[in-house]
């Protein structure tokens, strides 16, 4: 029997559309004016960016702005959204990105609204930067280890110096003066720093939301820590689940974790919306400075290459991207994962973790399919937030009252 056309099969034999592009992550700068020492980008797997011009020419984001337009007609999508990124974006200047967000938005068919958004150190925005990114409507994350100088030892500039300071008053600029413009803060998990800690210290800063990443690692790459001792077998796991008790016992609302809200949806049955959990396709895709489509960067943690597709916008659309076996494998939720995960009772909530963190080299050529590297983690965070949920809904062990603020 003929495969219909635009599908592909799963392991089954039926057939699976794949899920249009809904975010597109354009490089506008390939190039950082920090050295963090655990960046997977300049001190990773992969060293691609050398080879890329600093910023994209004039044709690239015309040429990616069409395509992006041409894959939401094309799927009729309602909105996109678009991660201006670097490197470090601002290095582009800000007018740059605010010319990038008004020709992407000039571009979309009817009926489509690109949602414009760009992740920043915050050491370079000043306060007629912030003005120019808030008047072209681009909304601004800023990644950061903690609230506290100690908690960004790592965040330092190429001679080794701490970016704490200027970083600090950039957010302070972005939360105090643009409110509606903040994003969140990304902050990538360090478990040697107390959780509750680093948690309350972001607070500080108003955050509407707060992004908890696990640092990129593999099983053949372990992120630091890992493999664990047998006396503490889950450090990113425990960390987590200290602060979920911290905001989930906090009564009110205090900001938005995307890893809580999203388990917790899970936990309920609605899909989640982020790569590090849940089955749903995957449907992000990056645009290089060079005009080269990728798969995220996080990949690069893997091995050198392990993001490219060898596709560019001038000549082939995101349609052609959907077809390429690393974004498929992406999107074929069950049908890419190992048999442990498969036997495994929160595969509808973990979903096996985030992809680039079941990588492993071996003869067998077994690449992604295996459990997370932080498999233990994964299970002890899922297994306490399904315990407090029933202890919420007077269901578990703890019988307490349903919480009153609508989370
Ligand atoms: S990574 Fe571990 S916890 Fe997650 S689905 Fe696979 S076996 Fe289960």
């Amino acid at each position: 029997m003929r495969q219909p056309e635009g599908t592909r099969l799963r392991r089954d034999g039926t057939a699976v559309r794949p899920a249009p592009l809904r975010q597109f992550i354009l490089k506008t700068h390939s190039r950082c004016n920090l050295a963090c020492t655990y960046c997977y980008i300049y001190a990773g797997a992969d060293h691609g960016w050398r080879d890329r011009p600093r910023a994209p020419a004039e044709a690239v984001t015309r040429a990616t702005a069409e395509r992006i337009a041409e894959h939401a007609a094309t799927h009729r999508l309602g909105a996109v959204s678009v991660v201006l990124h670097g490197g470090e974006p601002l290095l582009a200047g800000a007018d740059r990105l605010a010319a990038t967000a008004e020709l992407v938005r000039a571009r979309m068919p009817p009926g489509c609204t690109a949602h414009v958004s760009t992740q920043t150190n915050a050491t370079l925005l000043t306060p007629g930067r912030l003005r120019t990114l808030r008047e072209a409507g681009i909304r601004i994350g800023v990644s950061l280890d903690g609230g506290l100088p100690a908690h960004n030892a790592a965040r330092v500039d190429h001679a080794g110096r701490s970016s704490w300071q200027a970083a600090a008053a950039g957010l302070r600029l972005l939360a105090d003066t643009a409110p509606e413009s903040f994003s969140g803060v990304l902050c990538v998990i360090d478990p040697r720093r107390d959780p509750v800690e680093v948690y309350e210290s972001l607070l500080a800063f108003r955050p509407p939301a707060i992004d908890l990443l696990l640092p990129h690692g593999n099983w053949t790459a372990p992120p630091p820590g890992l493999p664990a001792p047998a006396a503490d077998p889950a450090p990113y796991g425990r960390w987590l689940t200290t602060v979920f008790d911290r905001w989930w016992d906090a009564g009110r609302r205090e900001t938005r974790v995307r890893f809580f809200e999203e388990c917790v949806a899970l936990l309920l049955g609605v899909p989640a919306a982020i790569e590090r959990l849940g089955l749903q396709p995957f449907t992000a895709v990056v645009v290089e400075t060079d005009g080269s489509i990728e798969q995220v960067d996080s990949l690069k943690s893997a091995y050198e290459g392990a993001a490219a597709t060898g596709l560019d916008v001038f000549r082939h659309s995101f349609d052609d991207a959907l077809a390429h076996p690393g974004i498929a494998a992406r999107q074929a939720g069950l049908a890419a994962l190992g048999d442990t995960c498969l036997a495994c009772p929160l595969v509808t909530v973990c979903g096996g973790g985030h992809y680039a963190h079941r990588y492993k080299a071996d003869r067998a050529g077994s690449g992604f399919r295996h459990p997370s590297v932080y498999c233990a983690d994964l299970a002890l965070l899922i297994r306490h937030i399904a315990t407090r949920l029933a202890e919420a809904a007077g269901t578990g062990p703890g019988r307490r009252a349903p919480r009153e603020t609508g989370r």
